[in-house]
């Protein structure tokens, strides 16, 4: 996960911030649903308080409407009229009939209806504003218990309409029907009325309970999309040009109409909103000081640490020369008491260090001093072996060459062998000095041709090259190297003539001198088709006096290879082999290149 690779500095902050941002987050959300719920649980009791007021209101006044038209057709011109209709009265019950005062305003038309059905009589605009069916079912109405009643509501145009009826009684029968047609308006007193009620952002609607026909009481409107008349609890659904609104329907008493009362859902919701928008603010500036704060701590925490960790690295690369101390004065926290321990730890390693560096110091030269010691002792003893040996060695020779013939044949074979040994022990010594002049002298280099060298080194082993019919091959243009030319030469004499030696008997030797050049450095590599060594002897064959072939086979001191290491480190040098047996092998030195020394 990309979180494990972040610093504890920036991994803390964002910790506490994710925390801070679900907690607020969370409890917002929560708050909010609650906030809504209530608000909501809120309204729709206010949608059915409201309702069940205006339906009841409603009914009042239906009553009081039919009453005011019952009381018009139990008027006498009325009743005698509709028993005995004629031109003479007609003009009499029409002054009955015709509204007047403020219900000039409201009522539109007034028709005078016959027992059989018949109209009888109008005033106003009945072509206009009745509808004989509408007429007819209202009065159809009217011919069973009650003896008033009101009818649907009717859009006319922009206007809705509906009748209030009532029997013409005469002697307990009804004689006619008395039809008024009245308007529906909404008096500015109304109007404050239903917005007390409800409030400015509710809506009240009647209509039929049909669903045919509905009115905000100024004009008509659409019908609600859903069944408002079969409804117990809140609707819910989308009113165009309002959105979604909530609503409660109530059937009015004693009458075919319906009340509705209708909330818009953003507005009881938008309380509840503005709670939300408050909560995110206060929870954003929760958020932003509680990352500023889990900054300023993680900062606390996290910088010692990381000067711990600086110092830490630093000693761990053993370098304790920009080590500071990293406790702070006055910090007694659990980061400042390890601080203040790791420093008095990193003073204890650093005298313990010292302390050793000091002691390797001091046994170095001891060894150095010994070394030297030894070395010169050996190179006295080897120096001081030479004259009895060479004594030992020409009596021997002066014993086979002067008396010879006195002796018999193991005499002569043990005079012999004196001799051998005292040869080979001679080149011993020769090996021995030449080993310990290589360890002991002081090289003073200087750049130097190789090509030169190697002709040199291979003019010294004329005698063994023709000897053994080796066929070398020295590739040209050698490049200058960086050496002591009598040590360098040495060198290549001991290489070279392992390479010849180091061949199965009956096989001619093959032998290439070739070099490569890299950064400065110049590896020549003398490659031969000898017996090869295995890899486990590479390093142990620059040893003194390591060998792995018996001298009779092989014949050698075992000195040449550890020559060839010793010179190529006192020269800034090294040495080394690549070889499998029955391989061959390719020893290899390098050497400073010759154009990259200083030109003193
Ligand atoms: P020496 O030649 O006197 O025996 P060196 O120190 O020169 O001693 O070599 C050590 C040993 O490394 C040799 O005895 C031989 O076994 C092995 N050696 C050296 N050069 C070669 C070579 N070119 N091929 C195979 N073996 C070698």
């Amino acid at each position: 996960m990309a979180l494990r690779g972040l610093s504890i500095q920036v991994k803390l902050p964002l910790l506490i911030g994710a925390v801070l941002v679900a907690v607020t987050g969370i409890y917002s959300w929560a708050a909010y649903q609650t906030m809504q719920r209530s608000a909501s649980t809120t309204i729709m009791v206010r949608l059915r308080t409201v309702a069940d007021q205006y339906a009841q209101a409603l009914t009042t006044q239906r009553d009081q409407l039919v009453a005011a038209v019952q009381s018009i057709a139990a008027s006498p011109a009325v009743r005698a009229y509709a028993v005995h209709p004629g031109a003479s009265r007609q003009a009499s019950t029409e002054a009955v009939l015709r509204p007047s005062g403020l219900q000039a305003e409201q009522v539109v038309a007034v028709e005078l209806w016959s027992a059989d059905r018949r109209r009888l009589l109008a005033v106003g605009d009945p072509a206009r504003w009745s509808n004989a069916t509408a007429a007819a079912e209202l009065v159809q109405e009217l011919g069973g218990a009650d003896s008033g009643a009101v009818g649907r509501f009717r859009a006319v145009g922009d206007s809705i309409v509906y009748p209030v009826g009532a029997r013409v009684p005469v002697d307990g029968q009804a004689r006619g029907y008395v039809v008024q047609w009245r308007v529906v308006t909404l008096s500015p007193k109304s109007r404050e009325q239903v917005s007390r009620l409800i409030g400015s952002d509710g809506r009240l609607f009647v209509g039929n309970a049909a669903n045919d026909v509905w009115t905000d009481l100024s004009r008509r409107v659409e019908a609600p999309p859903v069944d408002v008349v079969h409804a117990d609890s809140v609707l819910r659904y989308e009113r165009a040009g309002t959105g979604v609104v909530l609503a409660a329907a109530r059937v009015t008493g004693r009458t075919p109409w319906l009340v509705l009362v209708e909330f818009p859902r953003d507005v009881v919701i938008a309380p509840a909103l503005l709670f939300l928008r408050r909560l995110t603010l206060i929870g954003g500036v929760i958020l932003v000081v509680g990352l500023l704060a889990a900054w300023a701590t993680s900062l606390t925490l996290t910088q010692p640490l990381a000067r711990l960790t600086h110092a830490a690295e630093a000693v761990a690369a053993g370098d304790y020369s920009q080590l500071r101390p990293v406790a702070v004065q006055g910090r007694s926290d659990e980061l400042g008491r390890l601080a203040a321990a790791f420093d008095i730890m990193v003073a204890h390693v650093r005298n313990a260090r010292q302390r050793l560096e000091e002691r390797v110091r001091a046994r170095t030269r001891e060894l150095e001093d010994r070394n030297q010691e030894l070395e010169a002792f050996a190179y006295s003893i080897s120096h001081d072996l030479r004259s009895p040996l060479r004594a030992m060695e020409g009596f021997s020779q002066a014993l086979i060459e002067d008396y010879g013939d006195r002796l018999d044949d193991a005499g002569r074979d043990h005079a012999e062998r004196v001799v051998k040994a005292a040869r080979r022990m001679d080149q011993l010594i020769d090996d021995l000095l030449a080993y310990s002049q290589v360890t002991r002298a002081d090289l003073a280099r200087a750049p130097m041709d190789l090509q030169r060298l190697v002709r040199a080194a291979l003019e010294q082993l004329d005698g063994e090259v023709r000897t053994r019919q080796a066929r070398i091959v020295v590739e040209d243009g050698l490049p200058a190297v960086v050496g002591h030319e009598a040590t360098l030469t040495q060198v290549l004499v001991n290489l070279l003539a392992n390479s010849i030696k180091f061949v199965s008997s009956g096989l001619a030797p093959e032998v290439r001198v070739r070099a490569e050049s890299r950064e400065g450095r110049v590896r020549l590599w003398v490659e031969d088709n000898g017996i090869g060594i295995a890899p486990e002897h590479h390093e142990r064959i620059f040893r003194v006096f390591e060998r792995l072939h018996p001298a009779t086979n092989y014949p050698g001191t075992g000195i040449g290879l550890a020559i060839v290491r010793k010179a190529m480190q006192r020269m800034g040098g090294r040495a080394g082999v690549e070889s499998e047996p029955g391989r061959g092998s390719r020893f290899w030195i390098e050497l400073p290149a010759g154009a990259t020394f200083p030109a003193s």
